[in-house]
């Protein structure tokens, strides 16, 4: 491994980041041992966000975190075929396996951590600013109380980052989801600095196998109409489900909601699925072509700010340094 900040080797590329065949790959940059203490992988992170293209641009960074074997790293999968084949087939591109983030089911072990997509790629958006999209990957177990508490901080740390978290959740926005999300931004909130402006940025509640398109359809603005119902305060609402939708109105400058139909039996249940589209459910698909480009287009993409100044990618690392040290204690 590679020593401190200050070892010249740490912006070397010939390391073990990289694939024998050159290839972009998921780096463990954040990682909770059993021990339930966290281990940052410095070196790795400062190979990715110093590398000498992006180092000095302003950060769009989008990470997709929850609970595990819900979906989420396969959905990274189709984000990265969308980075890599900006046309209007992406989905289609090289169809074959998907590949990316790693997200068969079963044989894997689970850790608790944050994943970074090692190739940091350079956007011109349509005012011709070129920014650098950062994709993470954070996941969380939330069954128990310790690792609830782990989950939080992960959960938390991802989201300080992050210009958008989107909240990966099965089915439905239940009081818990809710909860937890509450128990993770406070996790946050205590760890910054006191401003007048909202701590973080966008939330996305990104709902799979959502099974109620007659009652609010699938995509944004059925997600939007559905959420704005699940927020609601009403005078007649428990204290506890009025403070927990004032904490989340509170946190973010953004909150929206997108409602994804169900992929199919071959995606959810058949251990010899390797991603190919032919294999997933045409609706699926069909959302899978608004959410992406929802999310990654450059028109639709924002700068991560803290405090309200924009963020380069070494202004990035940095925070990220400093914000680990305050949850290590
Ligand atoms: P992660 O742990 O959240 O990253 O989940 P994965 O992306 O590894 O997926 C776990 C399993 O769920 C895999 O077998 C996928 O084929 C399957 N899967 C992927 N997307 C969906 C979805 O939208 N709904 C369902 N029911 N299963 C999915
Ligand atoms: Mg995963």
């Amino acid at each position: 491994r590679w020593g401190s900040l200050s070892d010249k080797n740490v912006y070397d590329w010939s390391s073990e980041e990289e694939e024998p065949d050159g290839r972009a790959r998921p780096v463990q940059v954040l990682l909770v041992k059993d021990d339930h203490t966290f281990e940052l992988d410095e070196a790795a992170l400062s190979r990715i966000l110093l590398a000498e293209e992006v180092r000095d641009r302003e950060v769009v960074a989008i990470s997709v975190a929850g609970a595990f074997r819900k979906g989420k790293s396969f959905l990274m999968d189709f984000m990265l075929r969308y980075m890599y084949n900006h046309v209007s087939v992406w989905v289609y591109a090289g169809d074959g396996p998907l590949t990316g983030f790693s997200w068969r089911g079963g044989s894997e072990r689970e850790t608790t951590g944050i994943q970074i997509w090692s190739e940091v790629f350079l956007v011109d958006k349509p005012d011709g600013k070129k920014v650098a999209v950062l994709l993470m990957d954070t996941q969380g177990t939330f069954d128990s109380q310790s690792t609830l508490r782990d989950s939080a901080t992960v959960f938390a740390l991802s989201t300080m980052i992050s210009s958008m978290q989107v909240y990966n959740i099965s089915q439905n926005v239940q009081e818990d989801d809710l909860q937890h999300l509450q128990l993770f931004t406070e996790y946050g909130r205590l760890a910054m600095e006191e401003t007048f402006l909202k701590p973080f940025q966008s939330m996305i509640f990104l709902v799979r196998d959502w099974s109620f398109p007659y009652e609010f359809p699938y995509g944004q603005e059925g997600g939007m109409k559905f959420l704005e119902k699940r927020l609601k305060i009403s005078e007649n609402q428990h204290e506890e489900l009025q403070n927990v939708r004032k904490h989340i109105h509170s946190c973010f400058t953004n909150i929206s909601c997108f409602l994804m139909p169900h992929p199919g039996l071959k995606v959810a249940t058949n251990p010899h699925f390797d991603g190919r589209i032919i294999e997933i459910d045409g609706e699926f698909i069909n959302n899978l072509k608004v959410l992406v480009p929802w999310l990654l287009s450059p028109r639709n993409i924002d700068v991560k700010e803290i405090n309200g100044s924009e963020i380069t990618c070494r202004g990035l690392l940095e925070y990220f340094k400093a914000y680990i040290k305050i949850y290590q204690g």
